[in-house]
């Protein structure tokens, strides 16, 4: 038996039917209620304002039914009858930022994970503390700009999307910087980006075994991003910076990837340790999460960031991965979930993978 992270309170909503995938209507939800209905799951979708356009046009992830709420903020209101329909929330990247962790924390519907690990991915120290501890190399972290010794980054505290970071090839070029805010100076990994999509199941018994549980690996995606993966083609950064325009990492879309296959153990090892030191942290990483990094040209793999929950780039495997389809045919990270749902309803272990 694993780790119980739901109190039977939480879960009384779900004693007596089938629990129904909800989610907010935008991000991976047309893969997340498509992997329900396939598995063979009620679905719920919850829109601001009026349910988007969109969905008419996918007839296999429209959600059965919709709830409209006027703000994200008021899902968690008494008029929202979520816990009536048997709802189990599954988080993803805009449904926190968009809810914001406090209200996510305390909302009172069973969530698919452990929303313990909210605490420790949002703040990037904890973040740091937790991978670090669990053994992951990570790009070296500067105190102050005098220890420079080779190029950076340096990231603005809780920028979204990139914006604002500024790059210096060295200590120099890194004199120039005038910061506006708060900010980190973080070592510039050379390498190839890699943003690969886990699954963690406490309940399966089988495979490549971690915790009481397996970790299975369902795909892999590089991002996009804007202005920064174009910008050579205008010329060099020195000279753009001198006309006042200046690299940003927005993500505007995800390409697949597959690594060179002698990569596939170091990428597992990773997994398996950050999964290992939540359980000991937090009770443990529960269901989809992708861990972002970069491959240097010595093969050595530094995590930059970890998500944990389902990310964008799974959007890209709806009909399988070239990973999901060496587990099961077809398997998309939304119907993995769908798929961990319904076993845990039927094992009644709903407490493993719920909180
Ligand atoms: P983050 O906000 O930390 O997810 O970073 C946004 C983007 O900046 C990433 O997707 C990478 O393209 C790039 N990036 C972040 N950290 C580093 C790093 N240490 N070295 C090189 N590129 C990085």
């Amino acid at each position: 038996m694993g780790i119980p992270l739901a109190s039977e309170a939480r879960l009384a909503c779900l004693a007596d039917r089938a629990p129904t995938v909800a989610t907010l209507c935008s991000h991976s939800s047309l893969q997340i209620f498509h992997g329900a209905r396939v598995e063979g799951l009620p679905t719920l979708g919850i829109s601001v304002g009026k349910p988007p356009r969109f969905y008419d046009a996918f007839p296999l992830a429209r959600p059965d039914r919709f709830v409209s709420v006027p703000r994200v903020k008021d899902l968690g209101g008494a008029g929202v009858p979520l816990r009536e329909a048997g709802a189990v929330i599954v988080p993803h990247g805009s449904f926190v930022e968009y809810l914001g962790s406090e209200a996510f924390g305390a909302l009172d519907v069973p969530v698919f994970g452990n929303r313990a690990v909210l605490a420790w991915e949002s703040d990037r120290r904890k973040e740091r503390e937790w991978l670090e501890s669990a053994g992951v190399s990570m790009p070296k972290r500067y105190e102050d700009a005098s220890e420079v010794d080779g190029p950076v980054i340096v990231k603005y505290y809780g920028a979204k999307g990139g914006k604002g970071f500024y790059l210096a090839k060295n200590r120099g070029a890194l004199a120039e910087f005038r910061p506006t805010g708060p900010y980190v100076i973080q070592e510039y990994v050379l390498g190839t980006r890699y943003y690969m999509h886990f699954f963690y199941s406490p309940l399966s018994d089988r495979g490549y075994r971690v915790g009481h549980g397996s970790l299975e690996l369902l795909g892999m995606d590089r991002r996009d991003e804007a202005n920064i993966d174009e910008l050579y083609k205008l010329g060099a950064q020195e000279v753009l910076l001198k006309a006042g325009i200046r690299p940003t990492f927005v993500v505007t879309g995800n390409v697949p990837v597959i690594l060179r296959e002698s990569l596939l153990e170091k990428a597992f090892e990773i997994a398996a340790r950050i999964v290992e030191r939540s359980i000991d942290l937090f009770g443990g990483m529960v269901g989809p999460f992708c861990v972002e990094g970069i491959m240097t040209e010595e093969l050595e793999f530094k995590v930059f960031e970890i998500s944990t929950r389902i990310v964008a780039g799974t959007n890209l495997f709806v009909s399988g991965s070239p990973y999901s389809d060496l587990i099961e045919p077809g398997l998309s990270t939304g119907r993995r979930i769908a798929k961990e749902i319904v076993r845990a309803r039927s094992e009644g272990r709903l407490a493993e993978v719920l909180s």
